[in-house]
């Protein structure tokens, strides 16, 4: 089939053909890898953590056609061990299909031993109710299985604004830290994107922050609670490198008084081609672009219809990626303050 993709979209393939040969990826033991896998309009990141574990956050997609189901699989298999397959957490940030449908085809053949889900449920029946929000492709089904394994978060496990807080997943030192900043704000009965799970990942110097779909209601809960920085706590807000939130939404996310806290170095939104919602909005372009590491000399261009992504990133190409232009998006750092080496499918 063939995509159309938007006139400002093809001009970043263009810029980008330059600067590709100097950012292949090449991660070197030790180092971090975190892997957008590119499945359309929806949200699929993998984190491969300098230990061995692996941590997949969302798989689905709400493109149409579907994503190849099959194509994912093997691309994430290819981050797995060969022999026994294993996800040692899964994150799923919240309950829209975009970013659960395509699990019940993926994890055929993957071990998952940990589920993290946003809620609150105390007993079982209030579990059940929450599982059964995820019913499209069955993938309640699949958590009724999994019941075991599911560990439901809320504001209870967001990291504490004041001290060094424990690592939510593991303990080694040297690894990957995992932080949640927000969970289910609004409750269980809250507005689904505004209860996304917002994971802070930080490894030695180097953070990264995964939004979800998180709303202004989300961002302002989180700039509430760890902001301003006191002078002996750690800034939790300090980061290098931002997924956008709500794949690049105007309306919903990525404020300014977000992006303007964040300060991230680099971006990246996850959208499917040509997707109806205009995600990544230009707007959210011109907010994030003054932060990015190669932000001057840019230009952000008018929109060229309602509702249509327009990226004009001629300043950006170092710093901002965006899947549906770019395919899978590889990221590897060594843990150094804003340092990361991305590189790209699509040029
Ligand atoms: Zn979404």
């Amino acid at each position: 089939m063939r995509i159309r993709l938007p006139l400002q979209l093809l001009a970043l393939l263009l810029l980008s053909c330059g600067a590709s040969s100097s950012r292949v990826s090449t991660r070197q033991a030790g180092d971090i890898e975190v892997v957008f896998l590119d499945v359309g309009q929806g949200d699929s990141t993998l984190i491969k953590c300098p230990n061995g574990r692996r941590i997949l956050v969302d798989c689905g997609s709400t493109s149409s056609p579907a994503p190849d189901a099959a194509a994912i699989a093997a691309d994430l298999k290819q981050h797995l061990d060969a022999t026994s397959p294993v996800i040692d957490v899964l994150v799923v940030t919240h309950p829209d299909a975009d970013h659960y449908n395509q699990l019940t085809k993926v994890l055929v053949g993957i071990s998952v031993k940990r589920i993290l889900l946003p809620g609150s449920a105390e007993d079982q029946e209030g579990r059940d109710d929450l599982i059964n929000q995820y019913k499209v492709s069955k993938f309640n089904e699949w958590l009724l299985a999994r019941n075991q394994d599911i560990r439901w978060v809320d504001a209870e496990n967001e990291v504490k604004a004041s001290k060094a807080a424990s690592n939510l997943f593991f303990t080694s030192d040297n690894d990957a830290k995992f932080y949640i900043l927000a969970a289910n704000v609004g409750g269980d009965g809250g507005e689904k994107n505004g209860r996304s799970i917002v994971l802070k990942v930080t490894f030695k110097e180097f953070d990264l922050v995964l939004t979800g779909d998180a709303t202004k209601a989300t961002e302002n809960h989180i700039l509430g609670k760890y902001s301003p920085p006191d002078d002996d706590a750690p800034d939790w807000l300090d980061i290098d490198f931002l997924k956008l939130g709500h794949h690049g939404s105007r309306s919903t996310s990525s404020q300014p008084n977000w992006l303007n806290r964040l300060k991230p170095e680099y971006a990246m939104a996850s959208a499917g081609a040509d997707n109806r919602y205009g995600h990544p909005n230009n707007d959210i372009v011109s907010r994030v672009g003054p932060h990015l590491l190669d932000a001057p000399p840019h230009r952000i261009m008018q929109s060229a219809g309602k509702d249509q992504p327009v990226l004009e990133v001629a300043g950006y190409a170092k710093s901002l990626w965006v899947t549906c232009a770019n395919g899978k998006i590889r990221l590897t750092s060594a843990g150094q303050d804003k340092a990361a080496v991305v590189s790209v499918d699509r040029n």
